[in-house]
């Protein structure tokens, strides 16, 4: 077996859900864009549909469209893109619901789908989507008069529960929002944690459920191990790897394990990156190559067959430090290489 062995734990991601959706006296939705933050949308869509999740939002309309394969007819199917040209048939066949961001958007729908149901992304000062407060004032009337399925914005500093902008966003958003009867939402993982004002209706959390950051108590949910090819000696004096960056400084034993960049492994993180072999830390050790790292397991006296990179003691945060990154980035570069094992 020579390559890596990524498992995911269904059951912790339910816990992740449910213990978000306790924090809320709302519905809790379920973000499982980019294939489910790498670790794949539709076996953690069905796992968290059974732990109670009804609504489901992707980026993109041919995400969703894969989604509702999986999930079936049922579950609600959101796409925070939008309508965008050419997804008319696929938002109708597959009863996706697109979050409508512009009057073009808005103009594509009632055209192309009239009578089928959107929602409407408001920008509430991120300036990334959605209608701005003073195009919003200009069609709000009609919009309204479709009958919305929901209204939603975004907050951009919701991982810093002391920064100034989720206070701004959040009184934009009662003024683009107040009085109107359609449900809205507001929070994704960070603004749960900011507590009932930023609840509203429904919390759309993402990371969370994936056992990132900003929600520091959830369960670990990847499980990354990867199988050791090679072990050999290292004498001091001698390097490991391209360009000659690591040098050993006394006798090492250096083990090469089968994965790398090309496996979603961020080539920067190598200087700063630990693996977990036989229960202790093991450096890695010279450049990250497409499809190998060194590992110097001098330290640990067992014969080492394979490592972690991802464990219940080192988490997805851990390695995003490493990489100067974050979470998010290295659950959504997690390689196609890798077998992908479900439990729970
Ligand atoms: C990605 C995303 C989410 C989920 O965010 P997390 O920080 O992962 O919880 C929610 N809403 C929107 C609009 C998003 O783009």
């Amino acid at each position: 077996m020579s390559t890596a062995k990524l498992s995911i734990d269904l059951s912790a991601l339910c816990d992740n859900w449910r213990s978000l959706d306790a924090m809320t006296s709302c519905e809790t939705a379920a973000v499982v864009k980019a294939d489910g933050y790498g670790l794949g949308a539709a076996r953690v869509s069905r796992a968290l549909a059974q732990a109670g999740a009804r609504r489901f939002f992707v980026a993109a309309t041919e995400e969703g469209a894969a989604l509702r394969e999986a999930l079936g007819p049922g579950p609600q199917i959101l796409i925070f893109s939008g309508h965008m040209p050419g997804d008319t048939d696929m938002i109708n066949d597959l009863d996706l619901i697109p979050m409508l961001n512009s009057v073009d958007q808005m103009l594509r729908h009632v055209e192309g789908l009239p009578g089928k149901p959107f929602g409407i992304q408001l920008d509430t000062g991120m300036n990334r989507l959605g209608f701005e407060p003073a195009e919003w004032a200009a069609v709000r009337d009609v919009a309204l008069s479709q009958n919305p399925v929901l209204v939603m914005s975004h907050l951009a500093c919701a991982d810093d529960p002391d920064h100034p902008m989720n206070a701004h966003q959040l009184a934009r958003f009662h003024e683009m929002t107040d009085g109107i009867d359609v449900p809205r939402s507001l929070s994704a993982t960070g603004g749960i944690l900011l507590g009932p004002d930023y609840h509203f209706d429904l919390t759309r959390p993402g990371v969370g459920l994936y056992g990132g950051l900003p929600f520091a108590d959830a369960l670990p949910v990847a499980q990354l191990t990867v199988p050791v090819i090679q072990t050999r000696l290292v004498e001091p004096g001698e390097t490991v790897g391209y360009s000659n960056t690591w040098t050993a400084d006394r006798p090492s034993r250096i083990a090469t394990i089968a994965a790398g960049y090309a496996d979603g492994i961020i080539r920067a993180m190598g200087p700063n990156a630990f693996v977990e072999a036989a229960g202790t830390r093991a450096k890695v050790v010279g450049r990250i190559s497409m499809d190998m790292i060194a590992v110097d397991v001098t330290d640990i006296s067992e014969d080492v067959t394979e490592v972690a990179l991802l464990s219940a003691s080192q988490t997805v945060d851990d390695l995003a430090d490493a990489a100067g990154t974050i979470g998010y980035e290295i659950l959504t570069s997690l390689g196609a290489r890798y077998q992908r094992r479900y439990k729970g």
